[in-house]
């Protein structure tokens, strides 16, 4: 059991066609998604959703959209019953150890603090290297999924990092776990 599962959005639990999505139209979960999320749901009682929006700094995203894209999300979860307590995302650059933003470990410590969160019995799955940084940061078990920008990525996460586990897409990595 995971204190919490933290999952990444784009290029994770949906499509990432080109960096940024400011449209809920845009937004695609991937096929397996919520097949994938049953599976890890019989793992955690706590799922939450950490994401970098930085579109949101130079304008590529409205806030609005950004707030339908998250609602759109939080209704399909709970369709199916499955324990999404909350979307962190990051709206700026900062680069800093503590900020929101991803390889910043600021929105782990929001969900420690809102949720009481044991971090070094959480999980983290993600596309991108800064998702596994940050989760190795807060000590906690990594996948990295080579959906997404996944496959950009896998030389330097490689290289930098120690993921638990390197797997196809989100369902190769819940059947790995059960
Ligand atoms: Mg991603």
């Amino acid at each position: 059991m995971f204190d919490a599962i933290f999952l990444d959005r784009d290029g994770t639990i949906s499509h990432d066609p080109y960096g940024y999505i400011n449209d809920v139209k845009d937004y695609h979960f991937f096929d397996f998604t919520f097949d994938a999320l049953e599976k890890l749901s019989t793992l955690t009682n706590r799922f939450f959703i950490v994401t970098n929006q930085s579109g949101l700094a130079t304008g590529k995203i409205k806030i609005e959209n950004l707030e339908n894209i998250h609602s759109f999300i939080i209704s399909e979860f709970a369709k199916r019953k499955l324990p999404l307590k909350k979307i962190y995302y990051a709206d700026n650059y900062d680069e800093g150890f503590h900020s929101l933003r991803k390889p910043g470990i600021g929105m782990f410590e929001k969900a420690k603090d809102e949720f009481g969160i044991n971090l070094e019995n959480s999980l983290m799955i993600g596309d991108s290297i800064v998702d596994i940084e940050a989760g190795e940061r807060c000590k906690m078990k990594t996948i990295f999924l080579l959906t997404g920008m996944g496959n950009d990525y896998l030389d330097e996460v490689n290289k930098k990092c120690k993921p638990s586990f390197i797997c196809d897409n989100l369902m190769q990595a819940s059947e790995k776990l059960l």
